[in-house]
């Protein structure tokens, strides 16, 4: 691929990791890590950011169960069970973060496979997803170098090629998804 076309947009998922003791008396406090980090958050982390006065009687509760209540980036935004967390995790280390918003561009298009698990396939993602790029017409102009199609055309037929229209016929057998700051992302259709 060549660099002036294509481009990559980091993504992260995150998850909402909160204490259910305050949880359950009406309070909510967590923090937001990334899902790959949810077992280094212990439950003072959880509370940082809340004022802490050391007076004899205060309550730190660190021993107390946090779970996961919410998530961003993610197509799943409620809470999330042990499993389906485990679940999501596996799918983000398959996929990574580099190709995680085509993931999450991938699912949002109706594209996707399931999995044994109910989640969208990484496998799956990995066959289909062809590439960020500026347009469609850059996706199909990489298309046509990668699979020879002019190799033995005289010059003359490659500069009057009408590379707009093969494009758009191209286009067909793809399902093609905005990119969250501008550009597409291509996937293949199944
Ligand atoms: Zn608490």
């Amino acid at each position: 691929m060549s660099e002036t076309t294509t481009f990559r947009i980091i993504t992260r998922p995150e998850v909402h990791v909160c204490c259910l003791k305050c949880e359950a008396e009406g309070r909510r406090h967590g923090a937001w890590v990334p899902i790959d980090e949810v077992d280094e958050v212990g439950t003072d982390a959880v509370h940082r950011g809340r004022v802490v006065t050391l007076a004899r009687d205060v309550d730190l509760h660190i021993d107390t169960e946090t779970a996961v209540l919410e998530s961003r980036n993610l197509p799943v935004d409620g809470p999330l069970t042990p499993a389906k967390l485990e679940a999501w995790q596996a799918v983000y280390e398959a996929v990574g973060e580099a190709d995680w918003a085509a993931f999450l561009a991938w699912v949002d298009a109706g594209a996707y496979v399931e999995d044994g698990d109910r989640l969208p396939s990484s496998v799956a993602f990995q066959e289909c997803y062809a590439g960020g790029w500026v347009d469609f017409e850059g996706y199909a102009r990489e298309l046509a170098d990668e699979t020879g199609l002019m190799e033995d055309w005289p010059e003359a037929a490659r500069s009057y090629f009408d590379w707009a229209r093969w494009a758009r016929d191209a286009r067909h057998d793809y399902t093609v998804a905005d990119g969250p700051h501008g550009g597409i992302f291509v996937f293949r259709d199944l």
